[in-house]
């Protein structure tokens, strides 16, 4: 499972927890260290402890952050760390504030889209690759124990895409149509009447 330490200041939180969760969505496991203060202090070596376990280290970059000195420890820790692994340190612009210098040639993420969440932990996973989507997917159904079903009319499901019913709860069922000598197959949410398919069967 994919680490990933999500550095930011207090102020960008909300934008960061809609990252986190759809990180988790996703099958990873987001988090943020807040261990590493104790009454303000900075705990030594903390920090690296805490990255020791991480995958991607993604800094969360701002105005506030910049001005941040507690942001600049982790992402000089965590620099330390990732600066020969390119996938393994990730910026996400939240506004136009200039990367400190280390940081100029980086790849960024922008965040001024209406699903920048989402794109971010696209980004942040590396899914853009089938096969690593696929491996996402996989990984969610497992860690959740979610039952795949296919329906030939349909395709694969996982439940009811309306009401998020599972498996158990979906019905399949045939439409003949005489005149064209053919079947489409369908399913049906028995829980909210939600029905979708209608692809073409092929022996009924
Ligand atoms: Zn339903």
């Amino acid at each position: 499972m994919q680490r990933i330490f999500l550095s930011h200041q207090s102020d960008d939180k909300p934008i960061v927890r809609q990252v986190q969760s759809e990180l988790l969505l996703m099958g990873a496991e987001p988090f943020f260290d807040e261990l590493s203060i104790l009454n303000g202090e900075i705990i030594p070596g903390r920090i690296e402890d805490a990255l020791e376990t991480v995958n991607v280290f993604v800094l969360f970059w701002s105005a506030t952050a910049a001005k941040s000195d507690w942001v600049k420890v982790e992402r000089q820790a965590a620099w330390a760390k990732f600066r020969a692994d390119e996938q393994g340190f990730l910026v996400v612009m939240l506004d136009d504030t200039p990367l400190p210098e280390t940081l100029a040639y980086k790849k960024y993420i922008k965040a001024d889209t209406e699903e920048a969440r989402e794109i971010i932990a696209r980004e942040i996973l590396g899914l853009q690759h089938g096969a690593r989507l696929i491996k996402a997917v996989q990984n969610t159904l497992e860690t959740w124990g979610i039952d795949v079903a296919f329906n030939e009319g349909y395709g694969p499901y996982a439940g009811c895409p309306s009401c998020g019913a599972g498996t158990p709860e979906i019905e399949e069922f045939v439409v003949p149509d005489p005149t064209r000598e053919t079947t489409y197959g369908y399913i049906r949410c028995t829980k909210c009447k939600w029905s979708g398919g209608g692809g073409e069967v092929s022996s009924y």
